[in-house]
């Protein structure tokens, strides 16, 4: 059973939230945003949105209301903080005890984020607080600070790309675990836990540039490029028959090249050329 988790990068727009050291909270929340979400699609096999992927502002209850809507199994909001402290913290609805299954949740996602940068950052704890997106959402729901932009040490960190990397991966890991999925594939090499079969499967993948023409493109080529994104869980009709792998450069299988290039910061045109092989072939190495 897949599992609905709607992540929420805070602020957006006109409200940049907190801004120091050239750093801008909204957009350090939506980078840790998208690679969260990136794991947990591809390891986890969650089902996952974000209430903003771009730089736009949307209030705190329709950010609530969104994934309400949904019926998201669980919220998380990422924030970075600042005023004047250090290290990270997370919050849970002030109503709820750390005894509550909310509770234990945000325990767990707290440490597994906290495990990824106890040698860099302090731990200002487990707290909770009445705060809109935690009172208004129907879901269990966290709220994360991820260090302090106004410090400049904790700044440092935050400008690491492997640092982002760290506290996606802490929120990925801790929110799986705490709706209960278990690793569907890893992005780890050293895995042992694959089957061989799956683990010395080879994607070729062709040269050149594939895109929709009339009449369509067609042929092995093309049913390489939708296997390998297949593989990525990039289908190019999920639940259709061989979910859409049919030899042919469609509109799905454009769109389905579209999502992955969004996901790895390309130019989303939904052509296939060589950087969207160069990224495809990294990512299945
Ligand atoms: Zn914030």
């Amino acid at each position: 059973m897949t599992k609905k988790i709607m992540l929420d990068p805070g602020h957006g727009g006109h409200d940049p939230g907190a801004v120091a050291n050239n750093l801008k909270e909204k957009d350090l929340v939506l980078k840790i945003a998208k690679k969260t979400k990136a794991i947990l699609e591809k390891v986890y096999g969650a089902t996952v949105k974000l209430t903003r992927s771009t730089d736009v502002y949307i209030d705190l209850s329709q950010r609530a209301r969104l994934a309400n809507n949904w019926g998201a199994d669980y919220f998380a909001s990422i924030h970075i903080n600042g005023g004047g402290g250090t290290g990270f913290e997370t919050f849970r609805f002030d109503k709820l005890s750390a005894a509550s299954s909310t509770g234990k949740q945000q325990k767990i996602v707290h440490d597994s984020i906290y495990k990824k940068i106890k040698e860099k950052a302090g731990d200002r704890g487990t707290k909770s607080k009445n705060l809109a997106v935690l009172r208004e959402t129907k879901m269990p729901a966290i709220l994360t600070e991820n260090l302090f932009i106004d410090r400049e040490k904790d700044a440092a960190l935050l400008k690491q790309e492997s640092f982002l990397d760290a506290l996606a991966a802490g929120h990925a890991d801790g929110i799986a675990s705490a709706v209960g999925l278990k690793k569907v594939s890893s992005i780890s090499k050293k895995t042992t836990a694959q089957p061989k079969s799956t683990l010395n499967k080879k994607y070729m993948l062709p040269t050149g540039i594939y895109k929709v023409k009339t009449p369509l493109m067609r042929g092995d080529a093309v049913k390489q490029i939708q296997d390998a994104l297949a593989a990525l869980y990039f289908y190019p009709d999920k639940g259709a028959k061989n979910n859409g792998i049919d030899s042919y450069y469609g509109p799905k299988t454009a769109n389905a090249v579209r999502r992955f290039q969004l996901m790895h910061g390309l130019i989303a045109d939904g052509i296939y050329g060589p950087k969207t092989k160069a990224n495809l072939e990294a990512l299945l190495k």
